[in-house]
């Protein structure tokens, strides 16, 4: 509340400085222009003096110059000769002419006009008396003399001057005057910004540029004025009329207003007395240029006052918008870094996590690794519990038939039946060399798995196989048919472990043909692009397509326990991805269809 009164007393004070600034300034301003308007009125005052002093010096001597031409003075001597007063008619009349002066007349010692320049004009002034005028006293006293007024006859106003004539015997006879016009001068005054007069001694404005000040008086009119006024009829019977106006000073200014049809205008007022002339020159200039001039300053002050306190103002709230916009750039560089930093904060959590995640998923898979390659193990000692129990019945059957044979062959070598004793030894013999075919495939299945990459003939691998296979699938019924081309070329494997994928997909076979009404097993063998595809087709039930996606998963089974393991298809895809190759089911419609692709060994290496 304190700090708003505050404010407002500020408020106030600023104000009342600005009004008494503008005040001061407008006082300032308004001096200096009635100062100029002084300077340029008094220019003016100054060759108007000049112009008006030329003007009268140019007749000045001229009624002097004239009163020496003896003819004049002979008129002077002889006044009333009619033959002398018409010459000097025709001589004034071609002087005036040639000087441009109004008139030229002569007086003789009475006043009364005896030639004048005018003769032969109906207002001449031959005839007329003018002993009241001072420049006809003046001049008869013997001196040269000068007179404005307005001519009782002509009624034309005009500047005098006169001169005696002197006659033959020296003596003053006559008065001769030259009248000059004024209003030539007084038109070059009109038509400017400038009020020009002039004032005789008497007050009264006998020269003016506004044509209805002339004849008023700028003194005050008392009867003595009048009195002192009249003798001379100066204004022959003009009516004079007060010019109501009103001085007063404003610094070294005189202001003079004055009064016209109710309305009042103020003037910078300079004057000069002209005493050769016997009056005084005014020069007024109008304030209202000046006072608006002045005014203009102050507008344009104000104006200017205006604009740089709205350019401060601007700048002001700009500085302060740029501060504003600095602190809000300085707070979102701020807000930034630190989501930045916490979303780096974020990160390097995750990070860190995705590190765990990976440490751990690695060590999973070690175990899982670890987890496979035992029931990898397992699984083979499982093949090699299936395998004891083919071989214990495949040797055990030859070596009882071979037992039996050699028991009869005894017998008949007793009884001397040397014949049939050597066809059982025949027998015995057979019996051997099959116990040994057995004994050289348990050698290729015992090589170690991790036999190197060559290449592998399939046909000869597909016997040994069919051995291998031959006691389970006669076990079933199943029938095994090959269709493998003879120009197929050497596959790109491990022997051993191409021929445990084999055994598996056939055992699988003869498992899904056991009590099926067609036992057909057939495998076939292809090449193409670089690669060999051998398929294994039962027509056996299938696989639904449901578990199509997880019969190569291990300890995946359908088979009742103890039947299967359900490593069969997880090992073989294993070993099949190991070779490099691939292996797929499908639908065979009856039955499954089984594919492995593997590439071909290269041509140089089959040479090797
Ligand atoms: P196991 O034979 O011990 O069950 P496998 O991995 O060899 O394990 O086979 C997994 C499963 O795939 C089998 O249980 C069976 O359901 C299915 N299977 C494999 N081969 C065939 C086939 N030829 N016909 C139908 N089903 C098959």
């Amino acid at each position: 509340m304190r700090v708003r009164r505050r404010r407002m007393a500020m408020a106030l004070a600023v104000m009342a400085l600005l009004v008494l600034g503008i005040w001061q300034a407008g006082r300032l301003a308004l001096n200096h222009a009635l100062d100029q308007g002084q300077g340029r009125a008094e220019t003016a005052l100054r060759l108007t003096e000049n112009a008006l002093a030329g003007y009268l010096a140019r007749y000045q001597s001229v009624p002097m110059l004239l009163a020496e031409l003896d003819a004049v003075r002979d008129l002077a001597t002889h006044p009333d000769d009619p033959a002398r007063r018409r010459s000097i008619d025709r001589l004034l009349e071609q002087r005036n002419a040639l000087l441009g002066s109004s008139d030229i007349y002569i007086m003789r010692a009475d006043g009364l006009t005896i030639a004048a320049s005018n003769h032969a004009r109906s207002d001449s002034f031959v005839g007329q008396v003018f002993d009241y005028r001072p420049y006809f006293s003046d001049a008869l006293a013997g001196r040269t003399a000068r007179f404005y007024g307005v001519g009782t006859t002509s009624g034309v106003r005009g500047y005098y001057f006169s001169a005696p004539v002197r006659d033959s015997d020296g003596q003053i006879a006559a008065v001769i005057a030259v009248k000059i016009g004024l209003d030539q001068v007084e038109a070059s005054w009109r038509g400017g910004e400038l009020r020009i007069f002039v004032t005789d001694p008497d007050g009264v404005l006998f020269m003016a540029s506004q044509p209805d000040w002339l004849y008023r008086a700028i003194v005050p009119m008392s009867r003595d004025w009048r009195a002192r006024v009249d003798p001379t009829q100066r204004y022959d019977d003009v009516t004079i009329r007060p010019l109501v106006h009103q001085d007063r000073q404003a610094g070294d200014v005189r202001l003079s207003q004055i009064t016209e049809g109710g309305a009042r205008r103020d003037y910078v007022a300079v004057s000069r007395a002209m005493p050769e002339a016997g009056w005084t020159v005014h020069v007024l200039l109008d304030t209202a240029p000046l006072r608006a001039q002045a005014q203009l300053v102050v507008a344009l002050l104000i104006l200017g006052g205006c604009v740089a306190g709205s350019a401060a103002l601007i700048l002001g709230q700009r500085r302060a918008r740029t501060a504003e916009r600095l602190a809000m750039q300085i707070h979102a560089t701020a807000e930034l870094e630190r989501r930045v930093e916490e979303r780096t904060a974020d990160l390097a959590r995750m990070n860190h996590r995705l590190e765990q995640e990976i440490t751990e998923r690695r060590a999973t898979e070690a175990e899982l690794r670890a987890a496979q390659d035992s029931l990898v193990q397992v699984g083979k000692l499982a093949a090699l519990g299936q395998m004891s129990a083919a071989l214990s019945h495949e040797i055990n059957q030859p070596l009882a038939a071979a037992r039996n044979y050699a028991d009869s062959a005894a017998i008949l070598i007793e009884r001397g039946d040397s014949p049939r004793a050597r066809d059982n030894i025949a027998q015995i013999m057979a019996l051997l060399d099959r116990i040994s075919a057995i004994g050289k495939h348990l050698r290729n299945a015992a090589r170690k798995p991790g036999d190197r990459l060559g290449p592998v003939p399939l046909a000869p691998l597909l016997v040994e196989t069919q051995m291998i296979m031959g006691v389970r699938l006669a076990a079933v019924g199943a029938q095994l048919d090959l269709d493998v081309p003879d120009d197929l070329p050497p596959l790109l494997a491990g022997p051993t472990r191409l021929q445990q994928v084999l055994v598996n997909l056939l055992g699988n076979a003869a498992d899904a043909v056991e009590g099926a009404p067609d036992r057909r097993i057939t495998l076939t063998a292809r090449s193409d692009d670089g690669a060999v595809t051998i398929t294994v087709r039962d027509r056996g039930p299938g696989v639904a397509p449901a578990l199509a996606g997880r019969i190569f998963d291990p300890f995946f089974t359908t088979k009742g326990p103890g039947a299967g393991l359900g490593l069969g298809l997880s090992i073989s895809a294993n070993i099949v991805r190991d070779l490099g190759g691939r292996i797929s089911c499908h639908d065979a419609e009856p039955g499954a269809l089984f594919s492995v692709r593997l590439p071909v060994a290269r041509p140089d290496r089959v040479a090797a």
